[in-house]
């Protein structure tokens, strides 16, 4: 038993921890708050606790419970809504109303619930780490793969189907070491990343059915993305269009602290959205990780590992996970606080030295692998962080060292919102550096033409703005035809392809097949408008043309319809622009 010497905030130091190792979880104070070492010297120990330190002082207990923090995983994890370290949210609000009494323990994951374990592993065989013993419907939605934990090997001694709390044994392993008993759940350390046998390098979209996204600025799936959020700006749509409509499987969604009310609202929203491809709630293929603006800042600093150890997890039972972590800002602001407190030498701005690292390999938790299955699943964690720097300011040192490390950078950009261009990302600023490696992909599964496509929508659209500059000093009528014409079709590709409705039925989803026929339809309309200028009609006639307002009103053809209806429009844009040059 130690004890406490100093109090500084959320960072306490204690005395006479013998044997205590690095992250080992302590419990301080008479109340037993959570805390984990973070600077060991000899037997003086640095802690920072995840609960508010009010009231403790120096001469109070300090116990180590050996263990380093973790978060447990099994069934029962998705619909939770957690605290930065895994401390069920509804439950705690349950026996301690909205203000969580202080050194609370509740279990992660509901210790009473039976679950129908179906075992699949035959008794007597060898196991090794990520082997699938049997399976759980966890949700509707998900089918949780219970699986050999991460080092241990041996012959499956006993193992029985039947219907168990995640307390009770399912059977176990004779392993080198002795006999390891077998539960539905498993502890994993959140600082250390879950093993894995390769990663893979990134080849397959994750098609969010957003068509500025899947078109120009692509994430691969097990890649990583950044999004500033100016306030205002469509993030919060833009978040949870990912979380409905990517393809992936899992989505483990970490709101760090941002201002208090946002959070509110992601929790009070969160638990209504819907699943649109099922119709069921997106909560049962979803885990919610909380941190109120109530909550100490330690705690904050624990999140987003816990979130990335969880989504860890589902990759290794083979699904798509998508991580979003909003805001890491938020997070990295925990860490210079603590920092701080170390009386640690500041790096830029006061951020600690090694925040550059930290946020770095945050990142490189994302990847797709194969996982440590003897079969050899594949499984992707996918990171979306979205960074809020104070004032908007890109050059701060989160921003900058998140950008260092994502390689899709999405710029939502206020003044598009105040335009009402939604969603508002910036088409000259975003870039995707997945773009070659998922070239293969979509040119296998799309178009052959595909690149040329995306590549000459966005030449259109740089164009444009270099036009627009000349058309504010001498006006627009100035530019001849042929220039005209660009800007016409940079228009259609803003409005009639970019603009996407979030809250539309038809619109807010788009497949990538329609997505391809939709952009081809525009850029061959404007390949037709030169053509047709070339013999002599002008923009402003063509712009008359009927088959214009149907190109309009592309968004709202149905998926089931699509071939028909994009034949028969391309056949029209060639006739009705044709025809136009002809009766000039
Ligand atoms: P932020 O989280 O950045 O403050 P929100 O995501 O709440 O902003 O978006 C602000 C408003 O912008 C929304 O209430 C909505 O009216 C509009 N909006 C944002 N994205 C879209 C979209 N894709 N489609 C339609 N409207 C949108």
């Amino acid at each position: 038993m130690g004890v406490v010497v100093r109090v500084s905030g959320p960072v306490v130091q204690a005395d006479g921890l013998t044997g205590a190792k690095m992250f080992d979880v302590v419990r301080v104070g008479g109340l037993g708050l959570l805390g984990e070492i973070i600077r060991l010297v000899g037997e003086t120990a640095t802690v920072q606790v995840y609960e508010d330190t009010t009231g403790v002082r120096p001469g109070d207990p300090v116990e180590n419970t050996n263990q380093a923090l973790s978060v447990e995983l099994g069934p029962g994890l998705l619909k939770s809504i957690y605290d930065g370290v895994q401390r069920p949210l509804d439950v705690l609000k349950e026996n301690l109303g909205d203000f969580i009494t202080r050194g609370f323990v509740a279990p992660a994951l509901d210790e009473k619930k039976r679950w129908d374990f179906v075992a699949t592993a035959q008794v007597g065989s060898e196991v090794s780490p990520g082997a699938i013993l049997g399976t759980v419907q966890e949700t509707p939605l998900i089918l949780h793969t219970i699986m050999v934990p991460p080092g241990v090997h041996g012959t499956l001694e006993a193992l029985s189907s039947g219907s168990f709390t995640i307390r009770d044994s399912i059977g176990s392993i004779r392993t080198a070491a002795g006999v390891q008993p077998l539960t539905l759940s498993q502890r994993w350390i959140v600082r250390i990343p879950r093993p894995v046998q390769q990663k893979l390098a990134p080849g397959i979209p994750l098609l969010t059915g957003q068509r500025v996204i899947d078109t120009f600025f692509p994430v691969a799936k097990g890649g990583t993305a950044c999004i500033p959020g100016p306030f205002g700006s469509g993030k919060t749509v833009i978040q949870q269009q990912l979380a409905k409509w990517a393809d992936s499987d899992v989505v483990v969604y970490v709101g760090c602290g941002e201002r208090g009310n946002e959070m509110t609202e992601v929790l009070a929203t969160f638990p209504n959205l819907r699943d649109p491809k099922t119709n069921r709630p997106l909560m049962e293929r979803t885990i919610l990780i909380a941190n109120t603006s109530n909550m100490p800042v330690a705690a904050r600093e624990a999140s987003v590992y816990t979130g990335i150890t969880i989504a860890e997890y589902y990759r290794d039972m083979g699904y798509d996970v998508a991580l979003m972590a909003d805001s890491t800002s938020r997070w990295a602001e925990a860490m210079r606080e603590i920092s701080g407190r170390l009386e640690e030498m500041p790096g830029e701005e006061g951020y600690p030295a090694y925040l550059g690292r930290r946020v770095a390999e945050f990142y490189e938790r994302a990847g797709r692998v194969v996982t440590l299955s003897p079969e050899g699943r594949p499984g992707s964690v996918t990171v979306v962080g979205a960074v809020s720097p104070p004032g908007g300011d890109f050059s701060e040192p989160v921003s900058q060292n998140t950008l260092r490390v994502a390689r899709v950078f999405w710029a939502l950009d206020a003044a598009l919102a105040s335009r009402r261009h939604f969603p508002s990302i910036n088409w000259l600023l975003s870039y995707s550096l997945y773009v070659g490696d998922i070239e293969a992909w979509y040119q296998s599964e799309v178009g052959k033409d595909w690149a040329r496509l995306r590549q000459k929508a966005l030449e259109t659209l740089q164009k444009e703005a270099e036009l627009q500059e000349i058309v504010q000093l001498v006006g627009v009528d100035a530019l001849p035809e042929r220039e005209k014409a660009i800007l016409d079709v940079a228009r259609m590709i803003r409005e009639d392809y970019l603009q996407q409705s979030a809250y539309d039925e038809i619109d807010t989803y788009t497949s990538i097949r329609k997505q391809y026929r939709m952009l081809k339809a525009i850029l061959d309309y404007g390949d037709r408008e030169q053509e047709a200028l070339q013999k002599g009609a002008t923009v402003n006639q063509l712009q008359k043309l009927p088959v214009r307002s149907k190109l309009s009103r592309m968004k709202w053809v149905l998926e089931k319809e699509l071939g028909p209806s994009f034949d028969s429009l391309e056949l029209e844009v060639n006739q009705a622009v044709g025809s136009a040059a002809g009766a000039t």
